[in-house]
């Protein structure tokens, strides 16, 4: 399983929604939240590992690693939150986004049980940021395009790194 980075076209297609939850599945979310913790990341979504499924797994500092298949978001209220977002796939980028503040998710957990979660701050964000990639969409797709320019120069220094 490798980690796809920008500009990978696998990142811009729509997911395809689980059918059923199978033992296969259930292995590739099990080595998707290995590689979220070996890669420091608190959320990774299947197209970031090159699975075009509508799944994603979250693991927040002092909590457990969960995973959300097929999920569905319910914006709360009108209330918004702004926060600077880092995406695996966009290393070296930090952008400042704004999201709707509270959301409820739905979706099937690991065993297929469905469940519902209703999420503030950086939980809230997120479901909200993982759910996005599912759709093909990036963090760069949510700012002006001033600020994605300057992420994406981040993008290119970290990868071709000035030496010396
Ligand atoms: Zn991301």
């Amino acid at each position: 399983m490798e980690l796809l980075t920008y500009p990978n076209k696998t990142l811009r297609s729509p997911c395809q929604l689980v059918e059923s939850v199978t033992p296969q599945i259930r292995a590739d979310l099990s080595l998707m939240m290995e590689k979220m913790d070996a890669w420091d990341g608190i959320g990774l979504a299947a197209p970031q590992c090159g699975i075009s499924l509508r799944m994603f797994v979250m693991h927040l500092p002092g909590e457990g690693r969960y995973a959300f298949i097929n999920p569905e978001i319910e914006i709360l209220n009108d209330d918004t939150s702004s926060m600077e977002e880092g995406c695996l796939s966009l290393p070296g980028a930090l952008i400042l986004v704004t999201r709707p503040a509270t959301v409820k998710i739905k979706a099937l957990n690991y065993n297929g049980k469905v469940v519902n979660h209703i999420y503030t701050g950086i939980a809230s964000a997120c479901v909200q940021h993982e759910t996005d990639h599912l759709s093909g969409i990036l963090i760069i797709d949510k700012v002006e395009s001033y600020s994605r320019r300057r992420a994406l120069q981040n993008v290119w220094d970290h990868e071709h790194p000035t030496k010396g």
